[in-house]
């Protein structure tokens, strides 16, 4: 019988100062299992030497192989771009600065031959990362878990294990905004976790500043429920309660009493406040209906400039 193959899949954006200890440290941690391996590794546009660094490693070594996107798309269309072009039985996506540990990887696969299809890694710690960032993806998680119907696991990335089967079911998925850890748990099959401590990143910068993360928040928010959509449902109603209430009220002191009934800044208050929550509720409704006019255009997600690969001996 043949041995299985693993694929290790890692975009990588602008981390020239990373990448080749990234690449050793995981064939590095993979050399003792018993499969083969092959290391996936996604230039997403790098404007630095990333690029000529993975191609000189390429040349060297036939189990990396190199996929160059044309331009930057983004961290999940670069995993994407791994996922579709991966080989392996199974593959397993890592970040390219060793903030996820390499050595996890031997802990994911030994799960995965318990039949597990999906081994996602926890984060039971995360280092050197702002306070707001922890706090915001604390409340996120836990948003996104609350208003979906299905379960997505909290405090988990993208570093994880994902069977063949999942990999074709991912595949079979052609969103353009894709929310990959969302896509995985919406997916099914047999999940289980492993925790481990989220570590600094090892060189180089973060690629997602606060207006990054905050657009992926969306995407899952938006991807995966129409719980924004309801909100509008929601205030409609109450604002439509309180103002019977009130037109009562305004009926009784016109009729049993001698005020006078004013309306002028009440009126102000109450136009103000409906068209601040009109013109919200318009833009929510915009952002899905923004995507879904993008989805319908069926474009391609992502472009393949090159695929660097030595033939394997
Ligand atoms: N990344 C990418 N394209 C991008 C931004 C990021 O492929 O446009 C990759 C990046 O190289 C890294 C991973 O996505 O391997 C996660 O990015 P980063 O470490 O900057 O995010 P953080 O850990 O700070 O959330
Ligand atoms: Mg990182």
């Amino acid at each position: 019988m043949s041995k299985k193959l693993v694929s290790v899949i890692i975009p990588a954006y602008n981390e020239e100062a990373v990448i080749v200890d990234m690449v050793n440290e995981v064939t590095d941690a993979l050399k003792d299992i018993e499969e083969e391996i092959e290391v996936v590794c996604v230039n997403d546009g790098s404007t630095d030497k990333t690029l000529d660094i993975l191609r000189e490693m390429a040349a060297k070594d036939s189990r990396i192989r190199v996929i160059d996107l044309s331009r930057n798309f983004g961290h999940q269309i670069a995993v994407t771009a791994g996922v579709d072009h991966c080989k392996g039985d199974c593959a397993v996506i890592i970040d390219a600065d060793l903030q996820d540990p390499p050595g996890l990887i031997p802990v994911m696969i030994e799960k995965w031959k318990e039949n597990y299809h999906v081994v996602y890694a926890k984060r039971a710690k995360r280092k050197g990362e702002s306070w707001f960032k922890l706090w915001s993806a604390n409340i996120f998680y836990r948003l996104l878990k609350k208003i979906t119907k299905f379960e997505i696991p909290v405090d988990t990335g993208d570093f994880r294990l994902i069977d063949r089967k999942v990999i074709d079911a991912l595949k079979d998925m052609p969103e353009r905004f894709r929310y990959i850890r969302g896509m995985v748990a919406w997916a099914g099959f047999n999940q289980v976790g492993v925790e481990y401590e989220r570590q600094e990143r090892k060189a180089g910068e973060s690629k997602y500043p606060f207006k990054k993360s905050l657009a992926l928040a969306l995407d899952g928010i938006i991807g995966f429920s129409f719980f924004p959509l309801r909100i509008a449902t929601w205030f409609g109603f109450a604002i439509s309660g309180i103002a019977f209430l009130y037109a009562l009220y305004i009926l009784y002191k016109a009729l049993f009493t001698d005020a006078v009934v004013q309306g002028w800044p009440s009126m102000m208050v109450v136009m103000l406040f409906l068209g601040g929550i009109i013109l919200v509720m318009l833009g929510i409704i915009g952002e899905y209906l923004g995507r879904t006019n993008i989805e319908v255009k069926n474009r391609p997600s992502y472009f393949v400039k090159e695929t660097i690969e030595k033939d394997r001996d």
